[in-house]
């Protein structure tokens, strides 16, 4: 065969590995030909989003010939009155994904050293990466970021520290003083980037309410989403609360317009919806009770979670042993290996219908009866 000769791609991105998302429900039913599949696997919203939120979607559908404003500027302002804070204390983002990415892009040179746990939400160690930076890795303990061994991996090189709060994928928070004496102990000129994906789930008093850190934290980021409670991961928003000149660094290298109509639209109706978040963390909580019940049951241990997820540890099976046989039985989860727990799966706490499905399909499973 003639020799190509193949353009070169950055060092830095040899081993990045792209993001393996959750199996989609269409691939599933088109693969294994199942009329039903449930999917629990990236940890998205079961009872949907509010009404108001798809109200003023289809209100703003006749809109989108046009650009958006590019910052939101009256989303930036209803997040900032929420928080008392100001608007140049909140950038948007497409998902908090996007502003992870921005927050290394703007913030993170060869060299620099991020500290953050493992395991954790795989996209801090990818960014670092691509922008060659050093990921530095601080094993958790029982599921729970180790504060004080991160804290001691700090060197002269380190520029960011990323605390997932609850961590994602064991679904457990860092105490509220472990966390308060972090944040204080941490160097002012190294960043603190507390991933709140789940916060709204959280009703544990030992969860830290680290926005009223900001004003004394000048070097304190708070990443949120409206792709988790709110329901609207499809629409791609996620908010970052930060002192205003890291804001403004952020602004720098985002794209021109990184919100849509849509998403903007939809998050700002979304935040009149109190009900449907209070229903949503309810709900969430019976389920993850019924959940922890049927597992504690099954003899089968986890971690315990704030989040709408847990983390299951299986003895005798592989995780993905686990969620093949799911899989064939129509349920999608998240195999741990993919996330640094070989013997684990992660599953997404659905409604009352697709939990008892779940359970049921792993009954199957530890008595043998999925095999036929
Ligand atoms: C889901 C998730 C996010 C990002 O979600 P977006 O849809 O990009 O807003 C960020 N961090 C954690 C820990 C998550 O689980």
């Amino acid at each position: 065969m003639e020799k190509v000769m193949l353009v070169a791609a950055r060092k830095e991105i040899a081993d990045v590995t792209p993001y393996v998302a959750g199996k989609p429900i269409e691939e599933v039913q088109r693969e294994l030909k199942l009329d039903r599949v449930i999917k629990l696997a990236s940890n998205e919203n079961p009872y949907g989003c509010s009404r108001l939120a798809t109200e003023a979607v289809e209100r703003e559908l006749s809109q989108i010939s046009l650009y958006p404003e590019a910052s939101g500027p009256m989303l930036l302002q209803k997040l900032a009155n929420r928080f008392g804070l100001e608007s140049g204390n909140v950038i948007l983002g497409a998902g908090s994904d996007e502003l992870i990415r921005l927050l290394t892009r703007a913030f993170n040179s060869t060299g620099d050293e991020a500290i953050m746990a493992d395991v954790t939400f795989p996209r801090y160690e990818t960014n670092v990466t691509i922008e060659g930076g050093v990921p530095v890795t601080i094993p958790l303990i029982e599921g729970v970021h180790n504060l004080e061994g991160m804290l001691a991996a700090v060197t002269e090189k380190t520029k960011i520290m990323f605390v997932c709060n609850p961590n994602n994928p064991t679904g457990t928070i860092v105490g509220k003083a472990a966390l308060l004496a972090f944040i204080e102990n941490v160097p002012k000129h190294i960043m603190i980037v507390v991933d709140e994906a789940y916060c709204e789930y959280v009703e544990d008093s030992e969860y830290l309410d680290t926005v009223p850190l900001l004003s004394e934290f000048p070097n304190l980021v708070i990443l949120r989403t409206f792709s988790k409670i709110y329901g609207l991961a499809a629409l791609r928003v996620g908010y970052a609360l930060a002192h205003p000149t890291i804001v403004r660094n952020l602004h720098k290298v985002r794209d021109s317009f990184n919100t849509s109509r849509l998403s903007q639209a939809a998050a700002l109706a979304a935040l009149d919806d109190e009900d449907f978040v209070t229903t949503c963390r309810q709900k969430n909580k019976t389920e993850r009770a019924y959940l922890q019940n049927e597992l504690d049951a099954a003899g089968l241990r986890y971690f315990p979670s704030h989040g709408n997820f847990i983390m299951v540890h299986f003895p005798d099976h592989t995780g993905d042993d686990i969620f093949q046989r799911l899989l064939r039985q129509g349920i999608i989860v998240r195999p741990g290996n993919l996330l640094g727990y070989p013997q684990t799966v992660r599953v997404t706490i659905g409604d009352s219908e697709q939990n008892q499905a779940f359970i049921a399909a792993l009954r199957n499973i530890l008595n043998g009866n999925d095999q036929q």
